[in-house]
Order: structure tokens, then sequence, then C-alpha cells
């Protein structure tokens, strides 16, 4: 067993407040690598454990009885793997949808199948209905008004048709080492929220977005169109879900569906002719009378002397319908049950408690992630402006104080892997300047396999934003795009199939390694500042 060190940069901890104190070299143990190593690319479950989601759970949309199976069988799964306190922590949700049929044909001019899937929470039809096509645009008051009693019975077409253009490149993305190198430089974010900037405008919108919405669901409730069609977000037979009127848990007044945009088009282009469409649906879903608990899987390899202290890894174990959920997030909740598997099977006693949590609500969201922050770390207090408590929680420019629970001054760090199949390329630090010079010797270890880079960049849209916003350590990795962007994000064609084996595998390996070391260094994960208005936490090395 071999300990190399790395570099500490004395610049980078004097930056930050909590970072101040005894510096220390990073260091790491190479012996505990090579096993992990070992385990994690000759005996690998990562694939079986993301085929038992994909292809006998399927589709885990929040609230949905599969969505429940699957916290039920990860919980169990951790339990056999001998993870300990496995469990399942409740939140409250909203009713429950599933998608039990949909069949979607064009009757008139001449018969064709059609490929559609319903918006999640989208009404049903009461049997196989018909009805004729209509092209619409409902984007305003004037619209709604301009359409009033032209639509009942109608199926709209909403949107315009979209040009379809040849492919002309390759749809698979893996990072240059010159776009790596560009995206370890810090790139300094347009401002959001400040008067005069462009947030302000950014706030009116969605306000008035918010209100719309109200008014179209409220006109669709009155006129009774038999649907709505949009175009799906790709092209190629690739159905990508788009955002709908109906927020999650409520249902919407008419069916929604997003239609392949080949058949979207041919559609368009017949109404154009003034030929009449007819188009036949079928849709059957399932929506509970009552509201239902959303969760999170929660398991522990219980830590040894600083066994209070905890370390997360996670993903999301919810998913859209259309597909089976694979690249978001069978891939990150895998590779993050793969991890502690790993660390299980080679019995290593960490210092701190190793903690898995397999999120629910995510795509409606971050609501297991942030039910999580709230029950177990800090909650924070109503805004004291009554304007902006009638904002949602990520508009605000006024932030609540934060209440801290006891938990919070012995979390250490999260770790998240929500973005794709792809391999990890490296990692952001959400512009905390102390943990750069601590992953740099993390990850020297691990450049073979593809992961160097680290940027003080800020990455978004997943769960390790509710822990970033209190103040806690919350990363999400840099990773190969490969398809996501361009098949699997949100699409029908989410599935195992587009699931690649290596860079699981080696997502896993660096994700039991970074679980590991954050687990038994002497210190916690270093912290930002806190907000001024916030109150202070104790620093890493108390
Ligand atoms: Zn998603």
């Amino acid at each position: 067993m071999r300990r190399i060190w790395g570099c500490v940069c004395l610049v980078g901890l004097s930056l930050t407040a909590l970072a101040l104190g005894p510096v220390r070299d990073e260091a790491v143990d190479l012996g505990v690598l090579s096993r992990i190593r070992d385990e994690g690319f000759n005996r690998s479950k990562v694939m079986d454990t993301a085929s038992y989601l994909c292809d006998v759970i399927g589709p885990r949309l929040t609230g949905s009885p599969a969505y429940r199976k699957a916290h039920e069988w990860t919980k169990d799964q951790l339990s056999a793997w001998g993870l300990k306190e496995a469990r399942m922590e409740a939140w409250d949700f909203g009713r429950g949808w599933t998608l039990e049929h949909a069949s979607v044909h064009m009757t008139q001019p001449t018969p064709a199948p059609l490929l559609a899937v319903p918006l999640g929470w989208s009404a049903g039809t009461k049997g196989a209905v018909r009805g004729k096509a209509m092209k619409v645009k409902l984007e305003s008051e004037q619209d709604l008004a301009n359409y009033r009693g032209k639509l009942t019975g109608m199926i709209l077409l909403t949107g315009e048709a979209p040009t379809l253009k040849v492919h002309e490149r390759v749809e698979y993305d893996r990072y240059s080492e010159e776009e790596l190198e560009e995206l370890s430089q810090y790139r300094i974010e347009p401002s959001r929220g400040a008067p005069g900037s462009p947030g302000v405008n950014f706030r009116e919108e969605y306000a008035r977005r918010r209100q719309f919405t109200e008014a179209l669901n409220k006109f669709l409730s009155e006129e009774k169109p038999l649907a709505l069609v949009a175009a799906g977000g790709n092209d190629g037979g690739n159905v990508r879900l788009i955002r709908g009127p109906q927020r999650a848990g409520e249902s919407s007044p008419v069916p929604h569906l997003v239609m392949a945009a080949e058949h979207y088009t041919r559609i368009a282009r017949l109404l154009d002719r003034k030929i009449e469409v007819e188009l036949e649906l079928d849709l059957r879903v399932k929506l509970t009378d009552q509201e239902e608990k959303g969760y999170n899987t929660i398991a522990d390899i219980p830590g040894t002397d600083l066994k209070d202290e905890v370390v997360l890894l996670g993903g999301h174990l919810d998913s859209w319908h259309p597909g089976t959920g694979a690249t978001d997030d069978a891939s990150g909740v895998s590779v993050v049950m793969e991890a502690v598997r790993i660390l299980n099977a080679l019995e290593i006693k960490p210092r701190r408690t190793i903690r898995v949590g397999l999120w629910g609500g995510e795509e409606q969201g971050f609501l297991g992630s942030r039910a999580y922050v709230t029950q177990h770390l800090a909650t924070r207090a109503e805004p004291t402006d009554p304007e902006e408590r009638k904002q949602p929680e990520f508009m605000r420019r006024e932030r609540g104080e934060l209440q801290l629970k006891p938990e919070y001054s012995k979390f250490s760090v999260y770790f998240n892997l929500d973005n794709g199949t792809g391999k990890i390329r490296g990692i952001y630090l959400q512009g905390n300047a102390a943990v750069q010079p601590i992953f740099e010797a993390w990850l020297k270890p691990v450049a073979d396999l593809g992961a160097s880079t680290t940027t003080l960049r800020n990455t978004s849209g997943t769960d390790h934003i509710p822990f970033d916003s209190v103040g806690l350590p919350g990363f999400q990795f840099i990773q190969d795009s490969v398809e996501y962007m361009s098949r699997t994000h949100h699409t029908n064609m989410d599935v195992f199939d587009r699931l690649q084996r290596e860079d699981l595998m080696q997502a896993s390996v660096i994700m039991a390694w970074f679980a590991y070391n954050a687990a038994m260094r002497d210190d916690l994960v270093p912290r930002k500042p806190m907000p001024p208005q916030n109150p202070e936490r104790r620093p890493p090395s108390e």
C-alpha cells in the first residue's frame, strides 16, 4: 500500500473564510484505489442494477406504483448487499398518474398509425374518440378570445410545425481535451434579479406565463377540445416531452400529447392544403384519488470514529414515462448503488458514514432532495416581504434566514450523478475554491480513466442544488454527453440500450473513490462562506 500526496494550494484555501486553519497535504491511499478499480472493473453489477430498474420496473414517474416499487426494490437491494438501515423516507407529493395505454391514428384522409405520448398528468379519453385536426396558436389572452366558441371537439395542433433538417454531424458527443480546458476556465455568469438586469424581465416573464397558464387551463375546460398536440422536441421518431400547461400532481383539463415531429409536420402540411384531417385517440390514464407520498431511499455504510458525520452520494430514482428513464437517471442511481456495493464488498471501514440517497420528484423540481435537506439539514424561513413570499423559491430575491438542524454541522459533502450515461471527466466546484486542491488530489490517480478536470463554474439542473443553496458542499460531476441531448433526455428512447457499460463502470469507480476519500480525510469537506444574513457554521476542522 502506497500513499501519494497531492499539492494543496495555499492561495485557494485562504480565499474562503471556512478553509482557514491548518493546511494539510491531501493524502490518498492508492492501495484502496487499486482494490476499488479491481472490484469495479472485474466484478461490476452496475448494468445488472440498471437493467432491473429500466426493464423490470420500467418508467418511474413520481407518485406512480412503479415509482414506489423502485424505492422498495432499491431499499431491499442495498440491504441485501449489506448496507445498514436501508429505509424509505416519505414526503408529500400530490396525485399519482400512470399511463396505461396510448394509441393515436390518422383516420382521414388516409389511415396511418402515429407516434405520440401524453404528457404527465394529462387527461385520458373515454375510449377511442375521433376529431378533426386544427392548427391553432394559443399564446396570449387575445388568442384565447379569438378562438372562443370554435374549438369544441377539435384536436388542436399547437405551435408551428418544426422544419426538419438533415443530420450532418454524428450526434454523439464526448469532451475533447480543448473543450475540457475551456470548461476549466471560469466564466462570470450574467446577473439575474438585480435591478436593471435581465433577471427582472425573466421574473416578470415567469409571472406572466404562470398567469396565462391558468387562463389557458380555464379556457380549455370551458371549450372542451378533444386534445392538444405539440411536436416532440426531436426528430427521427424520437419524442421528447415538452413542458405542458398542467402541473405535476394535478390533472390537466384535456388530453395533451407530444407527437413525433415527422407525423406532426405531415398533418400540418395537409391542413395547409385545406385537406381535412381526422385523428383517433385512445388514451387510458390512471389518476389516483388521493395525494401520494414521494420517497427517498436511504441506506448507510456506517462510519467508525466519525460515524455521526455523513458523506452522501445520490441520483434520482424517478423518471419521465415515455422511455424507461435509463440515462435520466437509472444511470446515476446504478452508479451510486454500485459505488457503495464496491466499498461494502471490500469491507472498507470508513471513518464517516457513507450514505446513499436515491431521490424522488427530481423531475418536478428536486422535490426529494429538497425534502431530505429540509428533514435533516436546514430549512429557510419565509421571506419578510409579502410580494417575495408569493414567488416560488427559485424566483425569490430575498432568501429567508437559514434555520439549521443538528445534522447540518455533521454533514460533509454530497456527490450527485445525473447528466446521462457519459463517463466522469471531472467535477464542477460550484464556486468553492477551497475544494479545488482536494478534488485535484483525488482526481490525479484516476486521470488515466479520463477524469481530471475541475472547474469553479456552477452547474445546475439537478439534486446537488438544494444542498448548495443551504451552504453545504454539493457537487455534480462533469460527464460526457454521449447521446443525452441528441437522443435520450426526456424521450421515448431513454432506454437501457443507450447505457454505456464502460462509462458506468468508470463512473462507479470514481464515485466510490470520492466517497472513500471524503469519508477518510481528517476534516469535513470545506464549505463556501455563508451569505452574511445567515448564521455562521462551524469551520470544517472543528
Ligand atoms: Zn430529467
